[in-house]
């Protein structure tokens, strides 16, 4: 299994800061809107560069990013 995150779309406050945050850069922002009417962040690793760090998921303030999977 490849290296990757799980986001619970509606804890998401859009603050962004798990973006800076990837030594990879795999976390944007996104189009979608959630329940909270924040533009969600996005995992996008199109070449499996996920490290499965958890450094995302530990800045995050609202323990949005629920999984980390290390593969
Ligand atoms: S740090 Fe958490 S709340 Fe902030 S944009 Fe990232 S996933 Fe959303
Ligand atoms: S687990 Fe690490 S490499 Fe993967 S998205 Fe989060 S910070 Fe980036």
């Amino acid at each position: 299994m490849m290296s990757h995150i799980v986001i619970d779309e509606s804890k998401c406050k859009g603050c962004y800061l798990c973006i800076d945050e990837c030594p990879k850069k795999l976390l944007k922002i996104g189009e979608k809107v959630n329940n909270l009417g924040v533009r969600l962040v996005e995992f996008d690793d199109p070449n499996h560069e996920c490290l499965g760090c958890a450094m995302c998921a530990t800045r995050c303030p609202d323990l949005a990013i629920k999984e980390v999977y290390k593969g």
